[in-house]
């Protein structure tokens, strides 16, 4: 580095110090994921005589009990190898939560400061769990300046932006690599019905409909993307080109819906679209726990919600098959 000699400039990747920090950072990224069990693809109780099945895969089972486990490994393997994160770096992130705990948990695991700039709306238990990884958490009071503020702490950090938002749909490896549509393909191998007619799943950095529609177009999979939205949430409108379908209110899903047509989501892989009140995220949400014993978030509600559309249309034409959500 600068001052060790004159031999090296901090922007040079020969420095062998600097090489094996950076060795030593994906090692231990790797070892986290080597470590992890997969999680778990549920059934969702049909009437058999349907010949219709519904698959709940979980993604609360990753060691922060964070769903953005995967994305906040990808993102620093991704800031990692680009030579963007090195020894020091504070790493800095805009998130309305979940994520920042997983990266807090990564940025530990790094010995790195880490900084979640979030909505002052945010709920003290995120901000605690977030405190509880070692982050620190930066409150800001218009929502849609998360962003900019971000920037504008790693610049004066000499830190780096995660930005989650721009770069989950390319951190995340989408031809496999054991991702979460590789996933959720091989655990469905065995089933009567192995390829999913429909995935369906929320949008939030729109990274995981990225992921999971571009991997069965891939494999040549039958399977098409259906994403919902809630209600207050600008990606339906987007999609479908009905101006009127957004409110330019902020979401009240937890995780899901966005303000800002996020530079991840990916407009031309997704199949189908569902517009979800949030009346009825909440009634599917209880619905589920009353069904599977299982405490689910509104976006779950808001999944099994659009899944039962689908199923309902399937029903009607006489289809036989399967589909997956979250
Ligand atoms: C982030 C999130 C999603 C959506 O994932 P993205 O890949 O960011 O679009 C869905 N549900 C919940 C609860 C989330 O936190």
């Amino acid at each position: 580095m600068a001052g060790d000699g004159g031999c090296c400039t901090v922007g040079d990747h020969s420095d062998p110090a600097a090489r094996a920090w950076l060795n030593e950072a994906i090692r231990r990224v790797e070892a986290d994921a080597n470590r992890s069990a997969d999680t778990h693809l549920h059934v969702f109780p049909l009437p058999a005589g349907w010949g219709i099945d519904l698959y709940l895969k979980d993604e609360s089972v990753h060691p922060t009990g964070s769903l953005k486990h995967r994305l906040a490994r990808s993102l620093f393997l991704h800031a990692l190898c680009n030579g963007w994160i090195r020894e020091g770096t504070t790493v800095v992130e805009a998130s309305s939560g979940s994520t920042a705990v997983s990266e807090a948990f990564f940025a530990r695991l790094l010995d790195l400061p880490f900084v979640a700039v979030m909505p002052r709306s945010t709920s003290q238990e995120k901000i605690e769990l977030i405190e509880f990884q070692g982050g620190r958490c930066h409150l800001v009071d218009d929502p849609s300046s998360i962003y900019d503020e971000s920037r504008r702490l790693a610049h004066e950090t000499g830190g780096h932006y995660l930005d989650q938002f721009t770069y989950a749909e390319r951190a995340t490896d989408w031809r496999g690599n054991n991702n979460i549509a590789e996933s959720i393909f091989s655990q469905m191998t065995l089933e009567r019905h192995p390829v999913p007619e429909w995935i369906v799943v929320g949008a939030g950095t729109g990274g995981t409909s990225a992921t999971i529609g571009r991997y069965a177009r891939l494999g040549r999979f039958a399977t098409r993307m259906c994403v919902v939205d809630p209600e207050h949430s600008i990606f339906f409108s987007a999609w479908s080109g009905d101006a009127s379908a957004y409110s330019g209110r902020p979401s009240r899903i937890e995780g899901i819906g966005r303000q800002r047509l996020e530079p991840s989501f990916m407009i031309d892989v997704v199949d189908h679209m569902i517009q979800v009140p949030d009346a009825a995220s909440i009634a599917t949400m209880r619905l589920v726990y009353e069904r599977t014993g299982r405490s689910v978030g509104g976006s779950t509600g808001t999944n099994v919600w659009g899944a039962f559309q689908l199923v309902a249309e399937m029903l009607s034409r006489g289809e036989h098959g399967s589909i997956v959500t979250l």
